[in-house]
């Protein structure tokens, strides 16, 4: 039976807007709605979903990088809602998280042995000798070499500057990564070389992973489960394969008809994915999807379709499937 590392429960969160002469708050946008899900020991699960669906607030609200407005975050059998500020350092020691531009996270004016250094000086890890001779290890973990330690990050290219990036989240000995959009900024060539190391990292490490990802290609590599974002919301959630062989939700099999397929003897129907997402701070009534689906219904208008189990370990919010609605 897996064990689960981490669960989420009812996650929101509404960033106010604030206007007029005042600055009064004239109303929310609503970045996360009720978004529920668990990640085993082990696992990678992704999470997928076009620009501004809430992903990345997800992940940065699992550490409380963001509070949440509501819900829960369980990590190990503990609650995050109210850990203080100490609590909170110790728990962020086995949960770290990887960013899209390494170039961005990474402080310029640093040498690798400084930036590599500080979560162990912040979690008051090792002696200044251990903690060097840790640095020296973590570099060769990731595939880089230990003379890299006295430079600084714009003397790598932008691969390399995300294995430092790993480097650094790897510092101290995680349990659970959170890696936004990690290889979105490289070039496709190298994407597939960090992807590799985060896998070789994961069975190595016993590590598990929470992938967040627009690409679908890359999270269907990386994913053992997979779960589909739209405005703030979780649509679908399941196993990679069957997300991939049978998607259920109407915008999951819009997002994967979009994907190409490199064998030009198969013949996909496209679903075409019209207009754009509806502004969070004034979402639709009812489904969410709505006004872009192509199977919407009269309900869908109105009523607010609630994720359930359709199959088996095979989660979707859609009204196409209340009758296996309990
Ligand atoms: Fe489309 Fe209705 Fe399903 Fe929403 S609930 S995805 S509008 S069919």
């Amino acid at each position: 039976m897996p064990e689960i590392l981490l669960k989420v429960d009812n996650l929101k969160k509404y960033f106010p807007i604030s206007g007029g002469v005042f600055g009064k708050k004239v109303g929310d946008v609503r970045a996360v709605e009720e978004v529920s899900f668990f990640v085993n020991k082990g696992e990678t699960l992704g999470l997928v979903g076009e620009s501004g669906c809430g992903k990345s607030t997800t992940g940065r609200m699992l550490m409380r990088l963001i509070e949440p407005t509501a819900g829960e975050v369980v990590f190990e059998g503990n609650s995050l809602t109210n850990l203080n500020t100490t609590e909170l350092r110790k728990v962020r020691k086995d949960m770290q998280m990887v960013f899209q531009d390494p170039f961005a996270s990474l402080n310029p004016r640093h040498t690798v042995e400084k930036i590599l250094e500080e979560p162990l000086i912040v979690h008051g890890m090792g002696r200044k000798k251990e903690r060097k001779q840790k640095v020296k290890e973590m570099l060769e973990v990731v595939g880089l070499s230990s003379y890299h330690a006295n430079r600084y990050p714009h003397q790598f290219s932008g691969g390399q500057r995300q294995r430092i990036g790993i480097a650094r989240a790897l510092m101290t000995r995680p349990k659970l990564i959170i890696a936004d959009e990690p290889v979105s900024a490289l070039d496709v060539s190298i994407q597939s070389q960090v992807l590799n190391l985060l896998k070789d990292l994961q069975k190595d490490l016993q590590l598990t992973y929470i992938f967040i990802a627009h690409d679908l290609g890359v999270v269907k590599y990386i994913s053992d489960r997979v779960g589909v974002m739209y405005l703030g919301r979780l649509v679908e959630i399941t196993d990679t394969e069957k997300l991939y062989e049978n998607p259920l939700h109407p915008y999951t099999k819009a997002l994967l008809s979009a994907v190409p397929v490199p064998d030009p003897d198969i013949q996909k129907e496209r679903v075409l994915l019209e207009g754009d997402m509806p502004s969070p701070s004034n979402p639709p009534r009812g489904c969410a999807f709505h006004t872009r689906c192509t199977e919407c219904m009269d309900i869908c208008r109105t009523t607010r379709p609630q994720i359930r189990e359709v199959e088996p370990g095979h989660f979707a919010a859609c009204h196409l499937f209340q009758e296996s609605e309990k």
